[in-house]
C-alpha cells in the first residue's frame, strides 16, 4: 500500500513539466508520475479566433494559446537557443557546462522525437559580429535550432505518443490549492472538490500561472523577488531586408546601448518571413511573432521585437503590474494591438487605414492604425527609435517610413522564487521549474531545468 497517490507530481504540461516528466520514466519505468494541466490535450487546443467570426480575444477561461500540452510554446516558432547569453539564468544555479549540455540533451531529444530535418544556426565566425560592432551593436553568441511551428507540433505530439501510457495525464485539471500533504512530507494538490497526493511535487506553471505561484510562494512562505519587466514593439519589414542576418543566423540577438540614455535595447524573438501574432496573458492583449518551417507558410515579410529593459528599485516593486498598466492602455486605445508606420511615428502623426494602404509593407497581423507614442513612455520610444536607425547601419531599409511597428509588445518576467542549487524550495521535495520560477525565459532553458530537476530528484547527475 502505498502512502502516496503519485511519487512525483508535476504541475503544468509546458516543456519544464514535459521533460521532467519524460526524464523521469526514462530513469525509472516503475515511478508513479501524475502530470495536472490546467489546459486541453494538443488537438484539442483551438484559440476561437478564426479571423471571420471572431476577430479579436474572447477572453477564454483557459486560453488556447497559453495552455494545455505544450505550454506556451505549443504554437511557437519552436527556436531552441543553447546559450547562456539569454534564456534565463539557469546557468547560476547549476553551472554554465551543465546548463549547456542539458541545452543539448533537449536538442538531441527534440531531433529524435521529429525535428532532425531541421537546421541547427551558430553566431560562431559570423562575420556580422565584426558588422556590428563597428555600427554601435553587439551581437550575442548563440547556436538556435529552429523547428518551426509545424515541427515543434510534431515533436509535442510524438512526446505525448511516448508519455501518455507511463504517465498519467490530468488534463483540463487546473491545480487550485497546493498543500502539505501531512507530518510525514509530501503535498496535495487540489483542484476542485478532488485532490491527489503526492512525495515530491514539481511546480512548472509558466508564464500563466505566476499569480497563483505567488499564492504558493506567500502560503509556503518562500521568498521571492521581482524588479524587471521589458517593453517595446514588434517591428515588420520586408524579409528582404533581413534576409543576409536571417539567412545565416536565422535568429540574431542585438544590443544596442542608446546615445541618449545609455538604456539597453535588444531584438528578441526573430521571425524570418513569419507572422505578427496576438498573445493574451490574464486578460491582457499583447503582441509576438512566430514563423512555419513549411515554406508554402512563409510569408513576405521578417518580424523581431524590439525591447528596452525597466529595472525598479525602492518602492515599487510590482514591475509586471507596470507592464500590464502599459498594455492595457495599448488595449484602451487600440481595442487589442496598435500599429503605426515608422514614418508616421517620427513625423508625430498616427497611422490610419488610408496611410498603412499607401505602405508597400502587407501586415500580417490585423491591428488598429493608431499611435504608439501616446502608450510607451516617450524613454523607451526615443530608445526604440534610436536602435531602429542603428539597424538600419547593418541592415539598410529597416528605418523605412513604410516598417509596421506593433505594440506593445511586453516580456513579463516572473518573480524568482528562492530556489537551492537543486531548484528545490526551502520545502523539502517542493520544486520550481522553467518560466514559473523566474530562472528561465525560454523553451530551451525551461526544457533543461526539468531535465535537470528530474535527476535532482533521482540522485542521478
Ligand atoms: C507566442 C509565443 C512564442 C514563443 N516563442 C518562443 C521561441 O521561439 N523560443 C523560446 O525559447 N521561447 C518562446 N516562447 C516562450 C516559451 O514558450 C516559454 O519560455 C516556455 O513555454 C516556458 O515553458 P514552461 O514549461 O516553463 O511554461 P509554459 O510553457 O507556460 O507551461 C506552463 C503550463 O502550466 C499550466 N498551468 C499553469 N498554472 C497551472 C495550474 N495552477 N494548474 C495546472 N496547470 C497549470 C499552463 O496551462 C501551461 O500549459 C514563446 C512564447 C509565446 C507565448
Amino acid at each position: 500500500m502505498h502512502q502516496f497517490d503519485y511519487d512525483i507530481g508535476i504541475i503544468g504540461a509546458g516543456p519544464g513539466g514535459i521533460f521532467s516528466a519524460y526524464e523521469l520514466v526514462k530513469l525509472d519505468p516503475s515511478l508513479r508520475v501524475a502530470v495536472f494541466e490546467s489546459g486541453a490535450p494538443l488537438p484539442e487546443r483551438h484559440c476561437p479566433i478564426d479571423g471571420v467570426r471572431v476577430t479579436s480575444c474572447v477572453h477564454c477561461k483557459s486560453c488556447a494559446i497559453m495552455n494545455g500540452f505544450g505550454g506556451a510554446g505549443a504554437f511557437s516558432d519552436g527556436k531552441y537557443n543553447i546559450t547562456n547569453d539569454f534564456g534565463g539564468t539557469l546557468y547560476e544555479y547549476i553551472g554554465e557546462e551543465e546548463a549547456l549540455s542539458l541545452m543539448r540533451y533537449v536538442d538531441d531529444i527534440n531531433c529524435s522525437y521529429g525535428g532532425s530535418g531541421t537546421k541547427l544556426y551558430s553566431t560562431a565566425n559570423s562575420r556580422f559580429k565584426k558588422k556590428c560592432m563597428q555600427n554601435k551593436l553587439q551581437l550575442l553568441d548563440a547556436q538556435v535550432r529552429h523547428l518551426g511551428t509545424d515541427i515543434n507540433y510534431i515533436v509535442l505530439e510524438n512526446l505525448y505518443a511516448e508519455l501518455r501510457d507511463k504517465v498519467t495525464f490530468f488534463f483540463r485539471t487546473p491545480i487550485d490549492h497546493l498543500e502539505e500533504a501531512g507530518t510525514d512530507g509530501g503535498f496535495r494538490l487540489i483542484h476542485g472538490s478532488d485532490s491527489h497526493t503526492c512525495r515530491n511535487c514539481i511546480i512548472s506553471v509558466g508564464r500563466s500561472g505566476s499569480k497563483w505561484m505567488e499564492q504558493v510562494c506567500q502560503s509556503f512562505r518562500i521568498p521571492t523577488k521581482s524588479n524587471r519587466v521589458d517593453l517595446g514593439v514588434r517591428v515588420e519589414l520586408p524579409a528582404a531586408i533581413f534576409s543576409d542576418l536571417t539567412d545565416e543566423l536565422y535568429e540574431s540577438k542585438i544590443v544596442y546601448r542608446t546615445e541618449k540614455f545609455e538604456d539597453r535595447v535588444r531584438t528578441f524573438c526573430m521571425n524570418p518571413n513569419g507572422l505578427v501574432v496576438t498573445e493574451n496573458t490574464n486578460g491582457i492583449v499583447t503582441v509576438n511573432g512566430h514563423s512555419y518551417e513549411d515554406s508554402a507558410r512563409k510569408t513576405d515579410n521578417t518580424n523581431f521585437a524590439l525591447l528596452v529593459a525597466k529595472h525598479f528599485s525602492e518602492p515599487f516593486h510590482d514591475s509586471n503590474e507596470y507592464g500590464e498598466s502599459i498594455a492595457r492602455l495599448s488595449n484602451m486605445l487600440g481595442g487589442g494591438v496598435i500599429v503605426q508606420r515608422f514614418g508616421d511615428l517620427e513625423r508625430g502623426r498616427r497611422s490610419n487605414e488610408k496611410r498603412l494602404r499607401e505602405g508597400t509593407v502587407r501586415p500580417t497581423l490585423h491591428a488598429t492604425p493608431g499611435d504608439l507614442s501616446l502608450v510607451l513612455p516617450k524613454r523607451i520610444m526615443d530608445s526604440i527609435i534610436e536602435m531602429i536607425h542603428a539597424l538600419d547601419k547593418i541592415a539598410p531599409g529597416t528605418a523605412n517610413d513604410d516598417t509596421l511597428l506593433y505594440g506593445v509588445e511586453v516580456k513579463f518576467y516572473n518573480m524568482e522564487v528562492a530556489l537551492n542549487s537543486r531548484l528545490e524550495t526551502s520545502r523539502p521535495g517542493l520544486y520550481v521549474i522553467g518560466d514559473g520560477s523566474g530562472v528561465t525565459h525560454s523553451l530551451s532553458h525551461a526544457s533543461a531545468s526539468g531535465v535537470y530537476v528530474a535527476r535532482q530528484i533521482m540522485n542521478v547527475s
